[in-house]
C-alpha cells in the first residue's frame, strides 16, 4: 500500500530494523509533548502509512520515547490513535493469531494475546484516556507497548515458528553485520 502524497515532501522515517540494539531499549516516559515530540508522531504515522502497517512504535523509527501509533484501518485519517505513555490497565481471554512486525520483515508467526485489554494513555493534546480494546486493535496495543520494553515477536514465537524462521532471522542478523 502507498500513501505518499507526490504534492509535498515526504517525511518518511527509515525504519529501524532486526537486530539494531535499538530495538531493544526500554523506552523513557514523555515529559512534555513539545513541538518535537508532535512532529515525531506526525513523521510516524507517514512511516507508517507508506510501509503499509497498522502500528509503530517510537524505537522502530529510532526514538526511545514511550509512544505509539496505530490504525486497524490502515487508512490515512480513520480511527488513528496517538499513545503516548500507554499501559495496560486491565485484561482479559488469549488469542493465538498471526502477526508481523515491520522491524523485521518477511517474518510471520503465531502469537498469544490477551483478547481484551483496557489502554491508559495520554494523546496529542496531553489529555489522559482510556480504550476498550479488543481484536486485532487490543493485539495491535500489546505488540507496541512491547516494542517500547525492547521486546520483539521473536522473542515471543513458538518454537515451531522459531525453528521454521531460523533462517530468515540469520539474514536479517548478516544483513545488519555488512552494514555496521
Ligand atoms: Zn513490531
Amino acid at each position: 500500500m502507498n500513501t505518499k502524497d507526490e504534492n509535498h515532501p515526504t517525511s518518511r522515517l527509515e525504519i529501524v530494523k532486526y537486530p539494531d540494539p535499538r530495538l531493544r531499549e526500554k523506552c523513557r516516559s514523555v515529559e512534555k509533548i513539545d513541538d518535537q515530540v508532535v512532529s515525531l508522531i506526525k513523521q510516524m504515522f507517514e512511516t507508517m502509512y507508506s510501509s503499509g502497517g497498522v502500528g509503530l512504535a517510537a524505537p522502530q523509527v529510532g526514538s526511545s520515547l514511550r509512544v505509539f501509533i496505530a490504525n486497524p484501518t490502515a487508512e490515512p485519517g480513520k480511527e488513528e490513535k496517538v499513545c503516548i505513555n500507554p499501559e495496560i490497565i486491565n485484561s482479559e481471554g488469549s488469542l493465538m493469531a498471526q502477526e508481523g512486525c515491520l522491524s523485521i520483515p518477511g517474518l510471520v508467526c503465531k502469537i498469544k494475546r490477551s483478547q481484551r485489554v483496557i489502554l491508559r494513555a495520554i494523546n496529542l493534546d496531553g489529555e489522559e484516556f482510556t480504550q476498550d480494546a479488543e481484536e486485532l486493535l487490543a493485539r495491535i496495543f500489546q505488540h507496541e507497548i512491547d516494542h517500547l520494553d525492547g521486546i520483539l515477536i521473536s522473542d515471543k514465537m513458538s518454537t515451531v515458528d522459531k525453528i521454521a524462521n531460523r533462517k530468515l532471522l540469520k539474514e536479517l542478523e548478516e544483513q545488519y553485520a555488512d552494514n555496521h
